[in-house]
């Protein structure tokens, strides 16, 4: 995983995409604050949704970004990324893979670049940005800020609040 990966740093991105993940009561992170994460760093590292979504796709399908587990073919294949839908496929048998799929942007209308965007703004405020606050910075309904903090607090995040 490329260290420059660091906007998750209090939550545990990767290992609790899995919306059936139970992510209470994990170790707390080791916290360090010498080398920030900025919302400049975040533009650069997904300046758009296709790089969000090659995030899903190498943090928890192919690492290397294109090979993968094929479940049809049972082995290792390449994969391409699709045009038209959010998936890559298998070279050999066409197999779809969804990245999204099984985590909390699943069904989402909203783009991963907000909810990358939504992840990080938590996690500088450690916690404790209200949905007010974010539908202000991410330009969203009230009612789709309320239900992204929601699903991010009740499935994504570590709980290493300070007692
Ligand atoms: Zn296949």
């Amino acid at each position: 995983m490329s260290n420059s990966i660091r906007v998750f740093q209090y939550v545990n991105f990767c290992q609790l995409i899995p919306m059936s993940s139970v992510t209470r009561g994990i170790p707390k992170q080791a916290e360090s604050r010498e080398s920030r994460y900025t919302v400049m760093d975040l533009q650069r590292e997904f300046p758009d949704a296709a790089s969000c979504l090659d995030y899903l796709w190498r943090s928890r399908f192919a690492p290397d970004g294109h090979t993968a587990h094929c479940p049809k073919c049972k082995c290792r294949r390449r994969f391409h990324r699709l045009t038209r839908s959010p998936a890559y496929s298998c070279d050999s048998c066409g197999h779809h893979i969804h990245p999204m799929q099984g985590t909390i942007f699943e069904k989402s209308s909203t783009s991963l670049q907000l909810w990358f965007y939504a992840i990080f703004l938590m996690s500088e405020s450690r916690y404790r940005i209200s949905a007010k606050q974010l539908e202000r910075e991410l330009g969203v309904t009230y009612k789709t800020a309320w239900r992204m903090l929601d699903r991010i607090r009740s499935k994504l995040i570590v709980d290493d609040r300070v007692p």
